[in-house]
Order: C-alpha cells, then structure tokens, then sequence
C-alpha cells in the first residue's frame, strides 16, 4: 500500500504522514470515521511507512520491501493487530481449534494484557511498533481501562492506532489520550474509480458509487463479500477434514448472517449449474473457479446441494439456530461431495 492507494481521504493522510515526516508522531491516534472508508486501510499504510526497510525518512511506504508486504499480510512482529475471537475467526487469522470456549466479539482485558506484554519488549524488526485496535469500540469497560494504564504510560518507540466507527462508544478518558484523525464518507467519484479498478463496468459502477453513501465497504458489498466467504465455504468443503466447516458456521452463526450465506450459497449452487452446461455464471469474478469446481463435483451433487440450501434458508426462515442450520449446510454437502 502507499499513500495514494488510501484515496479521497487527503486531510487525514497529511495529518498522519506529516507527523512521521516530521518525526513528531503521537503516542495514540483514534482514526474515527463511517463504515467502509479506509479507516484500517490508513492505518496498516501508517505501519508501513514508518517501517518500510526502503524509504527510511519514514514518510512514503514503497509497498514491496519485506516489511511492508509483511504488514499488508499482517505477520510483521512489530505490528500487532488487537481484534476480537470473531473477527479473528471471520478474517481467518485463527482457527476455531486456536480457541478455548464460545468465540468472543469482545476485546476482553485478557487480550490487551497480552498486547501490552508483547509491547513491553523492543522492536524486532521495525523502526516503530504499533498496534492497531479493531474496532476500537469492541473493548469492554475493563479491557478499555486497562488500555488507558498503557497510554499514560505507552513503550517507548510505540503508536497506538484506535479504529472506529462509533468512538462514543469508548471511555472519555480513552478518547482524550489520542489524537483524533476523523475520515469523512469517500466521494462518488473515488468510489466510482474503485469500482472500475475492481473491473466493475463504468455505468454499473457510478450506479453504485450513487448508492453507497460514501463507503467503499457498501459499494463492494455485493460482490466482494460473496466472493471472500464463497471462496471460504469452497475451500472448507474441498479441506480434508470438516474443522474449517466448523469455523465457518461459527463465525457466521448469527441467524441474519447465516441466512446471507446460506443465500449466496444458494446462488453460488445455481451458478455452479450454470458452468456446468458451459453458459456464464452471474457472479463474474467466481467464473474462473465455478468452472474448476463444476468439472470436478457431478451434477446430480450440485443438485443436491441447490435442494439442501432451500431446506437450510427456510429453516433459518422459521427461526432456525444459525450457527446450527450452517453446520447442517456445510456438513451436508461435504458429505454429498465426498461418497
Ligand atoms: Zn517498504
């Protein structure tokens, strides 16, 4: 990432960057701003600049030194991301075997104690450590108060990155120890840009760029979430055995959002039939690997798996346990592809 890929965000950037020009970066900063406007985006791109191995001035991240591509794929030891379980499951960062217990959507005090510990000791690799909490606002009250010990008294060499888009939602005292870098709704115009570098066609993508209000996350919905948690759900069922099936039902074990999978699955099923007899399915950037996957399982299996997901999208329909209703799903249609 450089600079220029964080873009329609420019007030925030030159605050950040300037301060790692000048060489006067504060200890914490609460990068503040709607869903889906590059909040996360700024930060690993401030992580990257103040430790990229080629331009050491700290200012323009060249993006393909060792310690940026580390950063981008978040293993670089002097970077440390603070998120809950579920969002460490749902990034796939972890899997459900790592953890002990119901998965928390809580940064608990546990997590920031071991954060700090990792902090206490000096940079590995980098010029700079940083943490970037994610979202900031999943800290509850005690995980947040111990937080604050760390910032009256941050590790030297250390800046904190607090994402969020509800910072109400932390304590005062949390919010007056950073400094507050607030990203507004990106213009239609960098989001209709976006889009087409995304290989979205030009008038779909102002159509779309209209309808987003700002937020590329919004903008991307349609196909890019289908397309990470279908690329999931096929490589849970090709794995060898049903544990990544297990993660993901967990994951996405709210009702709603198991009744958005078991939907795009759905689609993906009809698409993968669609393959199958050689026309053009309608989620275009899976067409490459519905093609690999409808050689590859038969059609009396596909079909099986289309009347599985109706059977799984009605129950959750009539109140069926999410994470329950996925299992069934996932398991099921291992099974029909496996014998
Ligand atoms: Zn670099």
């Amino acid at each position: 990432m450089r600079w220029e890929d964080v873009s329609g965000q420019e007030r925030p950037v030159r605050l950040l960057r300037g301060a790692l020009e000048r060489g006067r970066v504060h200890h914490a900063y609460l990068l503040a701003g709607p869903e889906g406007v590059g909040k996360e985006l700024l930060a690993r791109t401030f992580a990257q600049a103040a430790n990229c191995e080629v331009d050491d001035v700290c200012a323009r991240p060249c993006g393909s030194c060792q310690s940026c591509r580390g950063i981008e794929r978040g293993n670089f030891p002097d970077v440390s991301f603070l998120m809950p379980q579920t969002e460490l499951l749902a990034r796939g960062l972890v899997s459900r075997a790592d953890l002990e217990g119901i998965p928390s959507k809580e940064i608990r005090v546990d997590d920031v104690r071991a954060l700090a510990r990792r902090l206490s000791f000096a940079a590995l690799r980098g010029r700079r450590k940083i943490a970037i909490v994610t979202p900031a606002d999943a800290m509850n009250e005690r995980a947040q108060n111990t937080l604050l010990k760390t910032l009256e008294e941050p590790p030297a060499g250390t800046t904190f990155l607090l994402v969020s888009t509800n910072p109400d939602a932390l304590l005062p005292t949390i919010r007056s120890r950073c400094a507050r870098v607030q990203l507004g709704p990106l213009p239609e115009e960098t989001l209709a840009a976006r889009l087409r570098r995304e290989g979205v066609a030009e008038g779909e993508a102002r159509e779309r760029a209209a309808r987003a209000q700002g937020s590329f996350s919004r903008a991307l919905a349609a196909q890019g979430e289908w397309r990470e948690v279908l690329e999931q759900v096929e490589d849970a069922l090709a794995a060898a055995d049903e544990r990544e099936a297990l993660d993901l039902a967990e994951a996405y074990g709210d009702r709603d959002a198991a009744l958005e999978v078991a939907e795009a699955v759905h689609a993906w099923t009809r698409d993968l039939l669609v393959s199958r007899s050689g026309g053009s399915p309608q989620l275009r950037e899976l067409a490459g690997r519905a093609r690999e996957v409808s050689e590859r399982v038969p059609p009396h299996c596909l079909l099986g798996q289309a009347a599985l997901c109706a059977e799984v999208i009605e129950a959750l329909h009539q109140n069926g346990n999410g994470r329950l209703q996925l299992e069934r799903l996932l398991l099921g249609t291992r099974e029909l592809r496996h014998v």
